[in-house]
């Protein structure tokens, strides 16, 4: 019997997030989540979906990401699905920053480990947390191919014109501050859904994601190639976020530490868990905003007017980068669910081709589905992401071809 299943790993600082799936028809047979690791409180949640049973959950403390591991291959092993299964062809891990190096996925070695620590300047936060992962899971199945999957990675087909920031060339190259992007997976999986959808090949179609979740970005994507994002160096640029500000005039920073007497690390506090939409109004979930815009709250209505200017204002740039688009796609929590969000974001574009049928954007579903009117020159659709589903993927036609 030969290998089909890849294990996803998705890990943070203090979580461990998992998926296995079954690469024969794509379906997910377990999923979970190991939350607060490292201290007392920790908490482990388990979806046996290939049984059918219910989830289970234990709050016993786990000491590290070694532990929580472990504890996830015999809440497997529970389902018949332990690590130790021949059928487990590869092990597929979220890589927050492959920097400019990593294009594509990788089946990770001593010198890919090497340069993910390296990268670990421009993403103090993601990269070792995704280290802790890798190691951890070599140890447990060290014969196992463990393959990293970049956010980056889309991105790199960016031109030298979008990836450069207009500063001192030397200064930036020492330091590798470029724009690298985030997100790659969720952009690249449903921009070639949204092709799908509209009956195309990816090659055939320019596309602007619009990756709306509590972290949010924008793509253009020609013919299947990235051109433009909004992340940047860091997932702080673009787009107005649940906590992150999104784009500001980098003077703040200078007024906010010379006049404010703030630190660095305070402004970076401030930056990327203070601003945004709960910054603005208190809020970062898009549902509470909505419901006390119901209620009359001004502040709750400007948080949402700012957050789809800049919405609307990306729309138009990336328009304008592409040239000619045949689809915008919304994704991700808020552009999955909040249709007066998508409504909002397009609203007024009629001269270039952008409307939503309110009857079809109101419609709730699972799956990829058009919203815009049937006779619109641009698709307006919405496209739901799977980004584990991309990892496994990418993972599992790596291990194919180099087994
Ligand atoms: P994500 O990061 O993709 O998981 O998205 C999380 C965000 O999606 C939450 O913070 C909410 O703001 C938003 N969200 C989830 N469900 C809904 C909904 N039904 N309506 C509006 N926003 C939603």
């Amino acid at each position: 019997m030969s290998a089909t299943r890849v294990l996803v790993l998705n890990s943070g600082s203090s979580s461990l997030k998992y998926q296995l799936l079954d690469m024969r028809d794509s379906s997910r047979l377990a999923s979970g989540l190991v939350e607060r690791i490292g201290e007392r409180s920790s908490r482990l949640k388990h979806s046996p979906l290939a049984t059918g049973g219910e989830t289970r959950e234990q709050s016993a403390p786990i000491a590290d990401h070694d532990a929580a591991l472990k504890a996830v291959a015999e809440e497997l092993a529970k389902d018949g699905l332990g690590l130790d299964s021949p059928e487990l062809a590869a092990v597929g891990h979220r890589v927050v920053h492959g920097g400019k190096h990593f294009t594509r996925p990788t089946v990770i070695d001593d010198a890919v480990l090497a340069e993910i620590e390296r990268l670990i300047p421009v993403a103090p936060l993601h990269n070792p947390a995704n280290l802790t992962g890798i190691r951890t899971a070599t140890a447990l199945r060290p014969d196992l191919p463990q393959v990293a999957v970049f956010d980056t990675a889309f991105h790199t087909t960016m031109p030298e014109s979008a990836a450069r920031y207009a500063i001192d060339v030397e200064t930036a190259d020492a330091h590798r501050v470029r724009r690298y992007g985030f997100h790659g997976t969720s952009h690249a999986f449903v921009s070639r859904a949204t092709a799908k959808l509209l009956g195309k090949a990816p090659e055939e179609v320019n596309v602007i994601v619009l990756h709306l979740g509590n972290g949010a970005s924008a793509s253009a994507v020609e013919k299947g190639r990235c051109v433009d994002t909004s992340m940047g160096l860091t997932p702080l640029e673009g787009l107005v976020m649940g906590t992150r500000s999104g784009d500001a005039d980098p003077a703040v920073i200078f007024h906010l530490a010379r006049v404010g007497g703030m630190s660095i690390d305070e402004i970076d506090a401030l930056l990327n868990k203070k601003s945004g939409l709960i910054g603005l109004c208190g809020d970062n979930d898009m549902r509470e905003i909505q419901r006390r815009i119901d209620e009359g709250d001004e502040q709750a209505k400007l948080a949402f007017d700012i957050y789809i200017h800049r919405l609307k204002k990306y729309i138009g740039a990336y328009y304008a980068v592409l040239g000619r688009v045949d689809a915008i796609a919304f994704t991700a929590g808020v552009g999955e669910n909040a249709a007066a969000v998508r409504a909002a974001a397009v609203s007024g574009l009629d001269a270039l081709g952008l409307a939503v049928d309110d009857g079809l954007n109101a419609v709730r579903g699972d799956g990829p589905r058009l919203i815009s009117p049937s006779d619109a020159r641009v698709a307006v659709a919405v496209v739901p992401t799977d980004e584990e589903l991309e990892i496994a993927t990418q993972t599992y036609a790596l291990v194919k071809t180099t087994n």
